[in-house]
Formats: C-alpha cells, sequence, structure tokens
C-alpha cells in the first residue's frame, strides 16, 4: 500500500548532526531511505526547521538546509523532488519516492518577500507560517495573546497565493487561522495537528478548525506526536479515535498522516520509525474497508497535492 507523510524533520536532525546518513539505518534517526522503501513511501514532507538555538530569525540555516536536501537527499536516483503536479505524476508513475521540501516557520525569510521568493526558486512548496511563538508574520499557537497577521504576514500570504507555495497552519494561533480563512485564495493544510475534542493541546485543531479546512477544500495530517494523541498512555488505537472524529465532521476525503518523525523524542508504541507505518497500517485494515485506509494513508493527500501544486514548475 503506498503512503503519503506530510511531515517529518530529517533535515532538521541532519542540520545539526553532519553524521545524519539518509541512505543508512542509523538509531535515533526515524526517516532514512531503506525504511522509506520498505514501506512503499510515495511521497515524503521534508521539513526545514531551524531551531531557536541555531537562531531562526536568519535566512542562512534556511539555505543551508536546503543545500542538505539537495546534497543527501534529493540526489539520491530513488527520490524524485516534486516541485509541480507533473512532477508529482511522474514520480507516481516511475515509482520513485517524491520528496516536497517545506518550511516549518516563515521567521527566516525576516519578511522578505524576494527571501521567501527565493525560497521557492530553490523548491520549497509548502510553508507553516509559525513554530509556536510570534515571528514577523504572525502568532504561533503558544502565544498567550493569540494575535493574528503582521501587514508583512498579510503580504506574505498573497505571495504564497501567487507562487503556488501551499500554507501550512499547524502551530499557527487560532486568531491567525480564522484570518487566513479569509485571505488564502487556496485550500491550506494542517500538515500535523489532531482533534482537540478528543486531545485538549494548543497544537490541537478544534471542530470549527476542522469543518472550516474541509469546506475550503484543505488537508489535515493527523500526527504520531503522543502528547496531542492522549495525554497518558497514547496507544495506535487512540489516534484512530481521531480519525473517527474527523470523519464524523464529514472529513474523510480531506484526512491523511503527518508523522512528525525526528521531531518527537517520545513515541506511540509500535510507531517509533517510519518503517512501522505497516503496524498502523494493519490496525486500521482491522478497523476500516480497505477504501478508506487507501484514502487516508495515500489517496487523500495525492488528490489535495494534485489540487493544490501548480500543473508545471515555473523555474
Ligand atoms: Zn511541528
Amino acid at each position: 500500500m503506498r503512503i503519503i507523510d506530510s511531515h517529518c524533520d530529517l533535515l532538521s536532525k541532519m542540520l545539526q548532526d553532519p553524521f545524519v546518513d539518509f541512505n543508512q539505518i542509523q538509531s535515533d534517526i526515524a526517516v532514512n531511505l531503506p525504511r522509506l522503501q520498505q514501506v512503499d513511501m510515495a511521497i515524503q514532507f521534508f521539513a526545514i526547521y531551524i531551531s531557536e538555538k541555531l537562531d531562526s530569525s536568519r535566512f542562512e540555516p534556511i539555505l543551508e538546509s536546503i543545500d542538505l536536501f539537495y546534497q543527501k537527499i534529493a540526489a539520491n536516483p530513488a527520490i524524485a523532488f516534486i516541485k509541480s503536479r507533473e512532477d508529482l505524476e511522474k514520480s507516481i508513475t516511475d515509482k520513485k519516492i517524491g520528496a516536497i521540501l517545506t518550511l516549518e516557520g516563515a521567521d527566516g525569510l525576516g519578511g522578505s518577500l524576494r527571501n521567501l521568493r527565493i525560497a521557492y526558486y530553490l523548491g520549497v512548496r509548502c510553508i507553516g507560517i509559525t513554530w509556536n511563538y510570534a515571528n514577523w508574520a504572525a502568532d504561533g499557537v503558544m502565544e498567550t495573546r493569540n494575535g493574528g497577521f503582521s501587514i508583512k504576514g498579510q503580504r506574505f500570504v498573497k505571495e504564497c497565493n501567487k507562487l503556488g507555495i501551499l500554507l501550512d497552519v499547524s502551530h499557527l494561533a487560532e486568531a491567525g487561522f480564522w484570518q487566513l480563512m479569509e485571505l488564502s485564495q487556496a485550500p491550506v493544510l494542517a500538515s500535523h495537528s489532531n482533534t482537540f475534542e478528543l486531545c485538549p493541546h494548543p497544537r490541537n485543531l478544534s471542530n470549527e478548525q476542522i469543518k472550516a479546512i474541509i469546506t475550503k477544500q484543505g488537508a489535515i495530517g493527523l500526527t504520531f506526536v503522543p502528547y496531542f494523541v492522549k495525554s497518558n498512555d497514547p496507544q495506535i488505537s487512540d489516534l484512530l479515535r481521531h480519525i473517527d472524529h474527523v470523519c464524523s465532521l464529514g472529513g474523510e476525503d480531506h484526512l491523511g498522516f503527518g508523522s512528525d518523525f525526528d521531531g518527537i523524542e517520545t513515541f506511540i508504541p509500535h510507531l517509533e520509525h517510519v518503517g512501522q507505518y505497516d503496524q498502523l497500517i494493519n490496525e486500521l485494515c482491522k478497523k476500516y474497508p480497505a477504501d478508506l485506509v487507501d484514502k487516508l494513508v495515500y489517496r487523500n493527500w495525492l488528490n489535495f497535492l494534485k489540487n493544490s501544486l501548480h500543473p508545471k514548475s515555473r523555474c
């Protein structure tokens, strides 16, 4: 069964440790080529994430991460770098592992549309506007003031729409979320968030947010971060309850998975690295019809990307 996963932080680990090798299985690394191949991953999103200790407000570490992506991931012949719908379709036909380059937190773009366009020219196709805190564009979910978009942030949204960069609302404060629903001409995604109703954490989405994403033809990637699944002793069965909840809100065609592998240090049992996707699929198959399982692990993200990526890359 082919799989699409909308969030991992391997690039962040690569930026901090030069010995991270995509081609081998290494301890403490959850995403690597052998395991992606083993589970038949069709598309993996790779997020650029600059931790605060590396100074997330600088553009340079973003460029360094893009260089690592080209050198260590996209250079591999098994990988197809996806920048357009055309690339997506070719990657699927060729049975490659498609790689989508994303940016988690626009901080390092420094409010510059020039830097945004440079990131686009280099292949970034999806941006999470904030991480947990405020940046020049908007507030993250941990900002108690719950602010919306700055004027620069609003211009950034317009430019992303124009370029064909997808906007990711995971980590975005709720005020900004609702503003974005008005501002964005394109569907949005939540690449790694669960439901607030079942696990009340600020990183999770309220019923109203979930319905708004669905209405806007967007998509949600449920995440394996244990404390966004259940506050104590989360199991795969608890993750499946979030599926039931999103489906009860009409989200059957808008739901997938965004693991957050390599961005987490604690795990749901049997979901500790990308090679364990088969265990999740086994559990899904026990509970849901094959057609729904296919939508959840693959087809919903595929349809979202086909509808959202521009037909051809303009660079
Ligand atoms: Zn994240």
